[in-house]
């Protein structure tokens, strides 16, 4: 799926690379993400992990495996997972609905509705990836 149309990057997101996202993350992740971050030489072993019946990013002394902490950079930020390419929009399970995640990201508030309505279709899409690559499926 192609993103480029929404991403971090191409929203009105002010983000300042805080990094509090990389922070004991539990990003779920779709097989396109494990398989795009195995192509660029990462076991999956390491980076992966089963977290409330989902494969999220496994953490590596408190913060993401693939998160440096000293330049405070992504290792593989190109191609990081889709969730955190949305991120602070997040996709509500209860609500049915993107949302932005106002608790973690304290620049979640720059994201304007017209972007989160944007979303919604795409999102909806990558939840449902997400769910039919679940541990309980396999
Ligand atoms: S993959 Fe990159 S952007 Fe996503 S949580 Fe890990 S370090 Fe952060």
């Amino acid at each position: 799926m192609k993103l480029d149309d929404l991403t971090t990057e191409g929203s009105s997101l002010d983000c300042d690379r805080c990094g509090k996202c990389c922070i004991d993350t539990s990003m779920q992740l779709s097989l396109d993400d494990i398989l795009r971050l195995e192509k660029l030489g990462y076991a999956r072993k390491d980076f992966v992990r089963v977290k409330d019946g989902f494969y999220t990013l496994k953490n590596l002394d408190g913060v993401c495996f693939f998160f440096d902490a000293k330049p405070r950079n992504c290792r593989v930020y190109a191609d990081r997972p889709d969730g955190c390419k949305y991120y602070p929009i997040i996709y509500s399970l209860d609500e049915r609905r993107p949302v932005t995640d106002n608790e973690e990201c304290h620049r979640a508030s720059t994201v304007t509705e017209l972007e989160l309505k944007a979303s919604a279709p795409k999102l909806a899409r990558l939840v449902k990836r997400i769910l039919q690559y679940s541990p309980k499926k396999e």
